[in-house]
């Protein structure tokens, strides 16, 4: 199999042409050809000289991973796509077209990525997480994701949000931000694109080191470190009170917002008092908590919060002095939360096979 010419980043783009005698802009070049245009063979640049295309025909490909199955809800605003990665492994990817009720939506059109085929955390309450952990995505892979979407349409924004554990793949996870925010590629914002982490420290670090505008979520689910590692088994020796200064590391160092997401579960993490003690953790830094009303899924005996218990635990928050939001809720209807589509899929296909 030869290498995917996105698994180079910008620099080695560049370094590679630079060893091949070529002139400085062919990077350039071939960069717009591949991430503007979406172009997926060599043969459809029809500006470089025909020995230049045979020469990256023998040692890249730029083939795009083949669409397996795709859902559309929300009259058309979300788009839910399976793509296939070779060996039966498979990886899902959704846009989200926010509607023009929402002043400060207006216009964006947001890709949730995956970064790995399963995830190896474990947390209790994801359907990815109990599927276990297959592989990492190459760079490639990751951008193949926007790139399904940008091909026929627009994005404007990337959420590191769909299967997988960014900050357990983050040079592939970095690598695939380069190119989404590089004037040659997919030119977003580094604010427009957030990588959404449950927490592990050693990414959060790197990530701050890195000096990109990128947004940082970090899961957070409890507000007491017991209860955080019963839903996150993984979590290990890491406690909240350190994520809560790995997140002011990362703020001093971009300057970001940081926002810890808190999938609300009922009758285990969503009571007011929970909810109080978790005002208290994060008081005093420049945090935003994005309320996740849980999106059940099959066997994990878990279950959503009544409106009202939503809106009670949402309102001490406030009250409190913590910024608070609830998620939307988008695609419910074909089970937006991660993992969820390729769980289907998987499992229709055992069912055929049985
Ligand atoms: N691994 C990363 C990013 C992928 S998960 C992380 O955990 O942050 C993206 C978000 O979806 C996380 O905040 C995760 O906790 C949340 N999530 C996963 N399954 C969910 C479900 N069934 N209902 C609601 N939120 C869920
Ligand atoms: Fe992995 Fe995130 Fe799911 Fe936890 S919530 S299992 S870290 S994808």
């Amino acid at each position: 199999m030869p290498r995917h010419l996105l698994d180079l980043g910008p620099d080695d783009l560049s370094a590679l042409f630079v060893a091949w005698g070529e002139p400085r802009y062919r990077a350039s070049q071939v960069a717009r050809w591949a991430l503007k245009r979406g172009v997926t063979t060599f043969d459809a640049m029809t500006d470089l000289p025909a020995a230049l295309r045979v020469r990256l025909n023998e040692e890249f490909t730029l083939a795009a991973p083949p669409l397996l199955t795709s859902t559309v809800t929300d009259d058309g605003a979300t788009t839910k796509a399976l793509l296939g990665l070779g060996n039966g492994d498979s990886v899902e990817t959704v846009r989200m077209a926010y509607d023009s009720e929402d002043p400060e939506a207006f216009g964006r059109a947001t890709v949730c990525v995956s970064t790995q085929v399963g995830c190896a955390m474990g947390c209790v309450f994801c359907a990815t997480g109990q599927q276990g952990f297959t592989r990492n995505l190459t760079p490639a892979e990751i951008l193949a994701q926007v790139l399904h979407f940008t091909r026929e349409g627009r994005a404007t924004n990337v959420v590191f949000m769909g299967m997988g554990e960014p900050l357990a793949n983050t040079s592939a996870t970095l690598a695939a931000v380069r190119w989404m925010i590089h004037a040659d590629g997919l030119d977003l914002r580094a604010r427009g694109i957030t990588i959404s982490t449950v927490g592990l420290r050693t990414g959060i670090h790197r990530l701050a080191a890195e000096g990109l505008q990128v947004g940082l979520t970090i899961s957070l689910h409890a507000p007491d470190d017991d209860l955080r590692r019963r839903l996150i088994p993984t979590a290990g020796g890491t406690t909240i009170d350190e994520l809560v200064a790995a997140a002011r590391e990362y703020i001093e160092a971009t300057g970001r917002r940081v926002t810890f997401a808190y999938a609300l579960l009922d009758g285990v993490n969503d009571s007011e008092e929970q909810a109080r003690l978790l005002a208290s953790r994060i008081r005093g830094i420049q945090a935003h908590v994005n309320l996740i009303p849980y999106n059940p899924t099959a066997g994990t005996g878990l279950r959503r919060p009544s409106r009202d218990r939503v809106r009670a635990f949402h309102r001490v928050l406030q009250a409190e002095g913590i910024n608070a939001t609830v998620r939307v809720e988008r695609g419910v209807e074909i089970a937006a939360a991660c993992g969820q589509l390729r769980t289907d899929y998987v499992q229709r296909q055992s069912l055929t096979l049985v």
